[in-house]
Formats: C-alpha cells, structure tokens, sequence
C-alpha cells in the first residue's frame, strides 16, 4: 500500500463554522486505485471533509489537490467535469423523474449543478441526445437497474434507490468516486452487493472514498482507513492497524 501517484490530496485542512473547528488541520493523500475507508464517530468531520473535497464548501485553511491540480474551493459541477463524483448521505435523487432521466442528468456537460439543485436543460432536451441516452442505459445496465428504468425513485425499495444513487454517479466516468454511507439503510444482502459493486468500480480503474459506519464493510472493503475525531485526523493504516490503536478504541468507546 502507499505506492503509485496521489490522485487526491488534502493538505492541513480547517474548515470553522463560527466557533466550531468541524476540521483541524486535516491530511489525506489518497493513491490512484484504492478503496479509502474514513471512519470516525458522529460530528468527528466526516462529512464536512467530502464537502470540502467536492467544492461544496471552500475551507477556512488549507489545499485540496485532485490529479495533480490545486481544486481548493473549485465548484461542484467544475470538480464533476474535472473526474470527480460524489453520492450524499441522504439521497437526492429528484423525485419527479424517472430512474433513467436521473442518470440522464448527471450526463449534461453544460449543467452548472450544484449539488444537484440546479439544471441547465430540461430533462425532456436531454432525453433527445442519442448519446446521453446510450451512455445512461449503459449506466442502468451495468448496476443491475435496467429493469426501473421507467419508474420513479420513490416506488422503489431503498437499497435500488441507492444503487441509482451509484449509477448516477457512475455514468460520466469519474476518476474519483466518493460514497458517502452507502450501506446506510440497507439489510445485509444489500450490503453484501454494494461491496461487490464498490470493488468492480475500483477495479475498472476508479479510486474510491467511502464514509461509512458499518465497520463490518469498512474493514473488509478498503485497503486503508483515515480515522477522524474532532476533526483531527487520530489515525491511519490498514484496517487491522487501524482496528488496534488505542486512540481509535477511546475515540469509539465515547460515541
Ligand atoms: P460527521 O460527518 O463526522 O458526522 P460532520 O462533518 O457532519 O460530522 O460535522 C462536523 C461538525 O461540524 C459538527 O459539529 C457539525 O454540527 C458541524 N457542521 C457541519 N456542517 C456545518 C454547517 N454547514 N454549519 C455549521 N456547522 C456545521
């Protein structure tokens, strides 16, 4: 582990909301290839890291850098055409189109979204473009969603709704992937069947960072694991590193 070029690094990052330092001089150097893991306990930072990363927030202090770039502060959609992609905690998928035109709208190169609120064209100009339209049903096809193609989100059951989740995020061909509790909500077969499509996705040549709480998935899934708490970063290794360290054992036991 450890080898090959960063495709991502965070250098000394803070992001302060008023008084609060929900990050403290964070560091990640994230190698092209591998499965991340950051674990941490709730308010720990986690999320506001990704939103850090993916342009949602620009931070107080510190760089990001993605393949090689300085990225701090870019926009979302900017970040999106550079090769990154991003799920949420909580799903948003839109609500009033289908699974199809969900992906369909992660395809639109001129879209200037933002964190999916806002679009540029309207779904039905989309649905013209022969091209995005193959690259979608590929997308579904790939991810098992073929078959809900034509349905709403919402009439589906939650682990499907997570796998468009993936699918959306999946279809522009990102570098980077980053999955923000993906397991949150799913039984244990669908846990088992996200981890086999994390590792296919890694295993076409896309690095992924995952959040997440299930330690189960955490530990047989990534190749190394970040651990926040308090917004520093407390610990970093493989996973049976990582699972015996003390300061992680304390930072647990307090959660
Ligand atoms: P985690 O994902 O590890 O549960 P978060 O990154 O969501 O933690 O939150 C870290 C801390 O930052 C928490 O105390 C949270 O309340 C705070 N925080 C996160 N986002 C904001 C925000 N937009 N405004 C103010 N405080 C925030």
């Amino acid at each position: 582990a450890g080898q090959g070029a960063p495709i991502l690094e965070a250098d000394r990052i803070s992001m302060h909301f008023r008084g609060l330092k929900a990050l403290d001089e964070v560091s990640l150097s994230v190698t092209a290839g591998e499965i991340r893991g950051i674990v941490g306990p709730n308010g720990s930072g986690k999320t506001t890291l990704f939103n850090v990363i993916s342009g949602l927030y620009r931070p107080t202090r510190g760089r990001v850098r993605f393949r090689g770039r300085d990225a701090t502060g870019l926009a979302p959609y900017r970040l999106a055409r550079a090769g990154m992609s991003r799920t949420f905690q909580n799903l948003r998928l839109f609500g009033d189109l289908t699974v199809e035109e969900n992906v369909l709208v992660a395809l639109d190169r001129s879209a200037t979204w933002h964190s999916w609120h806002y679009l540029l064209r309207p779904v039905h100009v989309l649905r013209r473009d022969r091209d995005l339209h193959r690259r979608a049903r590929e997308s579904l096809d790939r991810y098992g969603l073929t078959e809900f193609a034509a349905l709403p989100p919402k009439s589906l059951p939650y682990g499907i709704q997570r796998r468009v989740e993936i699918a959306r995020a999946m279809a522009a061909g990102p570098a980077l992937l980053l999955l923000d509790e993906p397991a949150a909500g799913l039984n244990g077969e669908e846990v088992r069947q996200l981890s086999e499509i994390v590792r296919s996705i890694r295993d076409s040549g896309v690095t992924v960072i995952v959040i997440e709480h299930n330690m189960g998935l955490v530990m047989s899934l990534c190749e190394r694991i970040t651990v926040l708490a308090g917004g520093r970063v407390i610990a970093e290794g493989e996973p049976a590193e990582v699972a015996t360290t003390p300061a992680v054992i304390e930072a647990y036991l307090g959660d």
